[in-house]
């Protein structure tokens, strides 16, 4: 998904898989928590999910 050509494009790395995603994905309008920290809904669930058992 990520090419490793498209230098110009500015990426953060996934919260939970630390792959490379580009930041450009904020400027979305869909843009919302999971796209912004994750690379997608499955690591953001991840991160969610981890959060629910930390909380009981
Ligand atoms: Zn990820």
């Amino acid at each position: 998904m990520i090419d490793k050509n498209t230098t110009q494009i500015e990426t953060i790395p996934c919260k939970i898989c630390l792959q490379e995603i580009p930041s450009s994905v904020n400027q979305n309008a869909e843009a919302d928590e999971y796209v912004s920290n994750y690379c997608g809904l499955e690591c953001y669930q991840q991160w969610r999910d981890k959060q629910l058992e930390e909380t009981e």
